[in-house]
Formats: structure tokens, sequence, C-alpha cells
């Protein structure tokens, strides 16, 4: 059976029609306007291309409990037409088919760990560093959750001695993504990062601050691997910035060969690129098919 993905960005909505493998068959990408415009476009692509059950990794911060009465909503997002727009049971009422949802971050972990860099493993955790920052963390094949999806690009930072950035969080203005997502560089330095591939000052501060957040990860959930995503990760140099810097700021105090001569192997690129979420919207959408199966008995 063919299985259906919607990556939903803030700037652009992927659908693909794939396998249960991860090979994608089909794909759209148009760009997010406002739901009026958008959802439909995405209701008449899977209209045109019919599969049983769909993944959702979207942006945020949306309801992930499927108990709470607003589960599938988009919540107070920045992007004022999705607030609290109803997305999964838009989706659901259009196509009738057992959908199942969660964030863009949490869809690419899953990709990853199932077809990617975490495949084999049994936990990952994967971040993207873009216009924002976020993290999901998979163990044992199942997302990371509690009250809600984890907020892990919000975390707080030590501050660079010689960094007099404010930052760019509407919430916390300092924290990790308010000092070290796309839009903090851009603002930063005056220059898109993409622009300031050459300017090693960047890069370390850059590394400083994402180090600082793995190791709060690595502290707190001890996940197999960590595996960075988003466009500024693009700049693979910082790889082996930021992998230094982990080392420093764990020192000796963890044995383990993955944060000593091992940490190339524990820090490390997407192996599916950007397919990430789209992949991991098609495990969420098998996911969903086969509870749809045991529930139906
Ligand atoms: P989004 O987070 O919106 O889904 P991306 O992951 O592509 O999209 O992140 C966009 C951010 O990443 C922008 O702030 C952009 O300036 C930055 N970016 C994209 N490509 C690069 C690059 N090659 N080098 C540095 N920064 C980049
Ligand atoms: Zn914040």
């Amino acid at each position: 059976m063919k299985l259906g993905s919607i990556e939903a960005g803030g700037t652009k909505f992927v659908c693909a029609v794939g396998t249960e493998d991860g090979d994608i068959l089909e794909r759209m990408t148009i760009p997010t306007e406002t739901p009026e415009e958008t959802i439909p476009k995405v209701i008449q692509f899977f209209k045109q291309n019919p599969v049983g059950a769909i993944g959702i990794g979207s942006f945020g911060p949306i309801s992930v409990k499927k108990t709470d009465a607003n589960y599938g909503n988009i919540l107070n997002t920045p992007k004022l037409a999705w607030a609290n727009f109803p997305f999964l049971k838009t989706i659901e009422e259009a196509l009738q088919i057992p959908i199942e949802f969660t964030t863009d971050v949490n869809a690419a972990a899953l990709g990853e760990y199932t077809f990617g860099a975490g495949q084999g493993l049994s936990s990952c955790l994967y971040i993207t560093i873009g216009t924002g920052i976020g993290a999901g963390a998979i163990f044992g094949g199942e997302i990371l959750e509690g009250i809600s999806h984890p907020e892990m690009g919000h975390v707080i930072i030590r501050r660079h001695p010689e960094d007099n950035f404010e930052g760019v969080c509407p919430y916390h203005r300092d924290c990790l993504e308010g000092m070290a997502s796309g839009p903090a560089i851009e603002k930063r330095w005056g220059k898109k990062g993409i622009e300031l591939a050459e300017r090693k000052e960047v890069w370390e501060l850059e590394a400083y601050y994402i180090a600082q957040a793995i190791v709060q990860y690595t502290m707190i959930l001890m996940p197999e691997r960590i595996i960075i995503g988003g466009g500024v990760s693009n700049q693979t140099h910082i790889f082996t910035l930021i992998q230094k810097q982990v080392k420093e700021l764990l020192n000796i105090y963890l044995s383990q060969s993955q944060f000593h001569e091992g940490i190339s192997e524990y820090i490390v690129p997407p192996g599916l690129g950007n397919h990430a979420g789209i992949v991991g919207g098609l495990v969420l959408a098998k996911k969903g098919l086969e509870e749809s199966y045991s529930c139906s008995g």
C-alpha cells in the first residue's frame, strides 16, 4: 500500500507519496501561504495520488497529545494565519484515512532513525539549525514526548564573554535559537550565513553555542548518535568545530569512545540529506496504518 507524507514548514510544504521502505514515488512542493490557500492544494494532491495513511511533520508549536482536545492543531505560532489551525482534523475529514501528526523535527528524527544515520541504533537525536532551532529524539523506535513535544531549541546557553549580540528569540532573546539560528547569524554579522563561509570567527562562535546544547542533550538523554541538519549545517566545516568543542566541554568526564576518538561518529550530518522529514512522514504513516488495523481488530 502507498503511504503519504507531509512536511509542513514555515516557508514551504512538501507532500509526497512513497513506500514503507522510505522510497519517494511522487512529490509536490508549494509555498506556505495561508491555510485557506495551501491546504486545498495538499488535499487535491492526495486525492489525485491516493494513499493508505499520511504522516505529517509540522512546524510548531503544535498539539501532539492524542488525549488533548486540541490534538492536531497548530498552537500560538508567530505565523498568525496558522495559529489554532486544526491541521490534522482538516486533512482527516477531507481524506478519511489514518493521519499521524508530529513536529517537523520529530519526523526528521524518525526518518533518520529508520533509514538514515540512526539506522541500526536504538536511539538518536536529530537537530535542525535553520530559521529556527529544534530537535527530536527517538528512543526504541518511539518519539520522545511528555506534556508536549520537546523544545530543545529554546534551552538556555552560556553567552560567549566577547559576544554582545542581544539575540533574536521573541520569547527568551538569548536562548540557543536566539543566538545560533540562521536569522541570529544574519543579524549578528550583517550577512546571510552562506555569505560568511570564509569567516572563521562566525563558525567558531556558532560551534561554541551548538556544542553547549549538544552537551546538555548528551548529559540528559545519552542518545547513541546526534544528527545535525538544517540550512546552517550546510557549512560542513562546522562539524569538526562542534565535535572539538563538545569534547572540550565534556572534558574527560565521560569515558565512552563516542566522546573521544569516536566523536566524528557521534555528531554527524543526516544520512538522508534534506529528505529526512519527508521520509520520516512515511514511517509515521506506516505506524498510523498499523494502529488503525489493530484498533479495528
Ligand atoms: P527552514 O528552517 O526555514 O526550514 P533551512 O533549514 O534551509 O530552512 O534554514 C534556513 C536558514 O539557514 C536561513 O537563515 C539561511 O540563511 C540559513 N542557511 C541556508 N543555507 C545555508 C548555508 N549554505 N550556509 C549557512 N547558512 C545557511
Ligand atoms: Zn527561545
